[in-house]
Parts: structure tokens; C-alpha cells; sequence
């Protein structure tokens, strides 16, 4: 176990000076112990496991998030570098009460996670590896593993899995609130590729769970709900020989004169009313963000048709929407590898830098565009993000993945509640957090959620339906997880099971 230089010589000072007494920037202590307990800590772990304080010079890239609004709170951040570590922390922190939660890819931006005002951030990014099975049949990821860590070592080996389309974002984490990505039409969500995963709960204990087993009625939870109930140190997945390596991309770009036009025709080309699906080889994603030079007057609509199989989108896709004249229409190919950067989520792009930005997501899934609603929306979003204002930089995003692989599991055979919805669509409300202006954050909440209640209304639902993994965090359980009473029944049920005290409950809490 390193124990960073700093944390040494702070902890040795503040067990001295303090001894039993909580100090502020030192790591934080339950009722039941002190500091020795972390030296304790530290020696049970395995050698290549780290411990940070936020005097360390590390401390930043051990703890820094994508989001800054409603982040969590820690006094120390520990890396474990095994399963066992996992265990030996959380018994510890169980032991101390000392509240703990799992970073990740650190991009989970719910404000719920604010509720963690003290404790330990278990960082568990040491938990990386990507290793087929003999039979070529499935892949066992580490519970810290990054996307494109996985997708490059699939490829490498002519595989693929479904993955999160960003390539700075955990594998896991998107994966326990459902998952969504671009081979999803094929062969469901990400959790539906799961055979089996390794968790450690609450007190310490590691369980193995999958479909059958001692162990199964937690199976249905952890897909789609699965921040709720332990840290996950490994899953085992399908895998799938690689279909096609040729891929295509065609952006077009409208000003905002266009939006009911374009929005009629995503509709009319890609979810017609005939009952007939979008194609299973067809992605189409849009984004609305401010581009002065092109637009200074509002935002303007980046519409993405993204084929598979294919080096050129096939014309019957694009003529329609170059019809409703774009002011750029744009071809590209590559492979499969090369789809997230076409849409600027890669390594280098946007989302993946930290930057200080609060990144607020209000996600509603819809299952077809309502035109009016499309021009209403357009209309606020242009309010809101006007370039004198604080929001300027904000992006509305609309995500139609193909759907035919999701919509063909059985919709109650998982916690992720949204099968039957085409599109993802959320306003995300990006800004810079100003200490000296602290009620932003409130004009941000406000403003993303105006936006988001246009598009329910115009869906037509009472009820939200909200991708619990683009949540802002102030909606009920039952937009995050279903409002089918039986659901929200199930999951109480099994977190007073599992998670008796709620040490996991700082993300989107399911009870
Ligand atoms: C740029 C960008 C692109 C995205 N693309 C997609 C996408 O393509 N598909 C999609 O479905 N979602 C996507 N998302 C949303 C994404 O699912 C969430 O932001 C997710 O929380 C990110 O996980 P993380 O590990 O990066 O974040 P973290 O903040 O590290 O993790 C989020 C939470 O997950 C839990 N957690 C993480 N790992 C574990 C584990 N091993 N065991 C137990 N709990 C764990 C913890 O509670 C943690 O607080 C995207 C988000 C961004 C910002």
C-alpha cells in the first residue's frame, strides 16, 4: 500500500495533535475510532493500493468531477488495487460509520451525490481489465475499467460488447442505471450483455450474482438500479464476434428556422407511425448549441444520421433532410472505433475535460417527437442560452439509438424501466459555478427543468420518464426507476434486503 507522502506526514501530525478528535483536513473518523484505525487500514492493504488527503498533491486527479453542482464531499480518497482492498475499506468504513461512495469515471452528475457531506471516496480506477474468455463467448471487465479500454481490447481481438458511446466514462457506471450505446440495437442495453458480476456489500461481504443462484433476486435490481447496492468489482459479459468495421457519418447542420421541418422529418424517416422500428443499422443523435459564426441569432441543430456496414449514409437516409436545406451537409467514414469522435465525445473532446463547469443534465425519454413541443423548446432553449447570460455554452440532446435489441428483452426482467421509449433527450445547462453568485445554481435548475416539462407536455404523460444516469437529482424514484408501484416495491424490498442502513444511497436512491 503507497500512502502518498503527505498523507503520511498529516495523519502522523494530526494523530499526534488530535489524537481522537476529528480534524478537518485530515481523513474522517466515525464515532467508534480514530485515527489509528486508518493506519490499521492501510496496512491490510495490498501493495499497490494508495491513500491521498486533500493536502496531496494528487488529490486533484484522484478526486476532481465532470459536474460541480451537488458534488460529494470527502475527507479522503483511497485507491484500492484489488477486490480484497474493496472489502477491507468498506468493512472499516462500515466498523467507523464512516460514510463511503465508489468513484469511477467520475462523470455521474446527479445532485444527489451532494448529500455525501463527509467521508471516503473509494476510487476504484486500479480495478481495470478486460480479459476474454477462452471460448471467445464472454469478457470479464473490472469494475473500474474504462470504455475505450474495453472496446480497444475487444477489437484488437475482433470482438465487440455494447459500451457507452464515451470514451472517458467507466464502463460500469453507465451500465448499472440500464446503458445505452451504439450497438444497443442489436443486442439490448449494456446490463443485458451481463451473465454474472461480483459485488461487494455493505458489510464487507462478496457476492457473486447472476440469473440463477442465491443471490438472483438482486440480478433484477443491479440492472438498472445498481448504484444501490455495492461496489461491483467485475462483471462478465457477452460477446460478440465484430459485425462490421466500416461505419459512416453524416452531419448536417440547420439554423433554428428549421426545427418543425427537421423534427417532422426524424419522425417521418426514422419512427414512422406504420408500427415499423428505426432500422437497426441507423443511429441518429442531434445536438442544439450556440455556433455565433454560423448562427448568431440562436442556436443552431447538429443532426447526425450514423449507419453501420457502410462507407457513405445511405442517400435515402440523407435526401430527405438535405431537402430541408441544411447550411452544412457533411459526409465521413471510419470504423466502429471512430463513431464517438464524430460526435465529440471522445478522449479529446469536450465532455471529457474537466474543466470547473457544473454540467446539470434534465433527461425525459420520449417515444416520438412532438413538432409543436420541438418549436417550443427551441424557442426557450434560445431564451435561455442567450449569449449575454450565464448558459451560453449549454447543448440540448437528442439521442436516437436504435432500439430494436432493447425493446426485444423482457421490460420487467430488469430495474431499467424505459424499454419502450425511443428517444433519450435531455437539455444539459453547462456553466461556470461563481462562489459569489451562489443562486445559479437554482436559475440553472429552473431553467433545464422549464425546458424538460415543454417536451413531457408535449409527450403527452403525467409521468416523467428520466434516464436515472443523465438525472438532476431532484426527481421522484419513480421517474428514475418506474412508477409501476410493483418496481418501486421491489426495490425497497430488496435495498431493506441488501442495504439495510442505506450506505448506498447517495446516488439516486431507489428507497
Ligand atoms: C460525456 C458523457 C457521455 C455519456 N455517455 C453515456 C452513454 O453513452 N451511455 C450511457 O448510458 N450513459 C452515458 N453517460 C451517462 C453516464 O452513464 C453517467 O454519467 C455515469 O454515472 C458515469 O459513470 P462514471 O463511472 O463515469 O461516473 P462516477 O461518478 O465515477 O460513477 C457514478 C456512480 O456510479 C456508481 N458506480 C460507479 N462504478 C461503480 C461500481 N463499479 N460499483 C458500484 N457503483 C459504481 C457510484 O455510485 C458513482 O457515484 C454519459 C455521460 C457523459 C458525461
Amino acid at each position: 500500500m503507497r500512502w502518498s507522502t503527505i498523507a503520511v506526514a498529516a495523519l502522523a501530525t494530526v494523530a499526534q495533535a488530535h489524537p481522537g478528535h476529528h480534524h478537518p483536513s485530515g481523513p474522517p473518523k466515525g464515532p467508534a475510532c480514530d485515527w489509528t484505525d486508518f493506519w490499521k487500514l492501510g496496512n491490510q492493504l495490498s501493495k499497490d493500493a494508495e491513500i491521498y488527503l486533500p493536502e496531496s498533491t494528487e488529490w486533484t486527479s484522484v478526486s476532481q468531477r465532470w459536474s460541480n453542482v451537488g458534488t460529494p464531499t470527502v475527507n479522503i480518497t483511497i485507491l484500492p488495487a484489488n477486490e480484497n482492498d474493496v472489502v477491507e475499506i468498506v468493512k472499516m468504513a462500515q466498523r467507523c460509520d464512516i460514510p463511503f461512495l465508489a468513484y469511477n469515471g467520475v462523470h455521474g452528475a446527479i445532485t444527489t451525490l451532494k448529500d455525501m457531506t463527509w467521508g471516503i471516496a473509494i476510487n476504484i480506477r486500479k480495478l481495470s481489465s478486460v480479459n476474454i474468455a477462452p471460448n471467445g463467448q464472454t469478457v470479464t471487465i473490472g469494475g473500474g475499467t474504462n470504455s475505450k479500454v474495453v472496446i480497444d481490447t475487444l477489437w484488437a481481438a475482433g470482438k465487440q460488447t455494447v459500451t457507452g458511446t464515451c470514451e472517458c466514462v467507466s464502463y460500469m457506471g453507465p451500465a448499472l442505471g440500464g446503458g445505452h450505446g451504439w450497438l444497443q440495437g442489436h443486442h439490448g442495453l449494456i446490463s443485458d450483455q451481463w451473465t454474472s458480476l461480483r459485488i461487494v456489500l455493505a458489510d464487507g461481504s462478496v457476492k457473486t450474482v447472476s440469473p440463477t443462484g442465491p443471490h438472483s433476486d438482486l440480478w433484477w435490481a443491479m440492472r438498472g438500479a445498481g448504484h444501490n447496492f455495492g461496489i461491483v468489482t467485475q462483471v462478465t459479459a457477452k460477446i460478440y464476434p465484430i459485425q462490421h468495421t466500416n461505419w459512416a457519418i453524416q452531419t448536417l447542420m440547420f439554423t433554428g428556422d428549421k426545427v418543425q421541418q427537421l423534427y417532422q422529418t426524424a419522425n417521418d424517416v426514422f419512427l414512422p407511425t406504420n408500427g415499423s422500428a428505426q432500422p437497426v443499422d441507423i443511429i441518429n443523435w442531434s445536438y442544439w448549441m450556440n455556433v455565433p459564426p454560423v448562427d448568431p441569432t440562436g442556436p443552431v441543430m447538429e443532426f447526425y444520421i450514423i449507419q453501420e456496414g457502410v462507407t457513405a449514409v445511405d442517400p435515402a437516409y440523407v435526401a430527405p433532410f438535405e431537402a430541408l436545406g441544411p447550411v452544412a451537409s457533411t459526409p465521413n467514414t471510419g470504423t466502429y472505433r471512430d463513431v464517438s469522435a464524430w460526435v465529440g465525445i471522445n478522449m479529446d473532446g469536450p465532455p471529457c475535460q474537466k474543466t470547473g463547469a457544473a454540467n446539470p443534465r434534465f433527461p425525459v425519454y420520449l417515444e416520438r417527437y412532438n413538432v409543436t413541443a420541438q418549436q417550443q423548446v427551441y424557442d426557450a432553449f434560445k431564451a435561455i442560452t442567450n449569449s449575454s447570460g450565464p448558459f451560453a455554452n449549454s447543448l440540448f440532446l437528442f439521442e436516437g439509438y436504435s432500439m430494436q435489441g432493447v425493446h426485444a428483452q423482457n421490460a420487467s426482467g430488469s430495474a431499467f424501466a424505459w424499454r419502450e421509449d425511443n428517444l433519450l433527450t435531455a437539455p444539459l445547462i453547462t456553466y461556470m459555478p461563481d462562489p459569489a453568485n451562489p443562486v445559479l445554481h437554482e436559475q440553472a435548475r429552473l431553467a433545464g427543468d422549464q425546458l424538460r416539462q415543454i417536451l413531457k407536455g408535449g409527450s403527452g404523460r403525467s409521468e416523467l420518464h428520466a434516464y436515472v444516469n443523465y438525472a438532476y437529482g431532484d426527481e421522484q424514484v419513480g421517474d428514475w426507476y418506474g412508477h409501476d408501484s410493483w418496481r418501486l416495491t421491489r426495490l425497497a424490498n430488496l435495498k431493506n434486503k441488501y442495504d439495510p442502513e442505506g450506505r448506498f444511497s447517495f446516488y439516486a436512491p431507489a428507497a
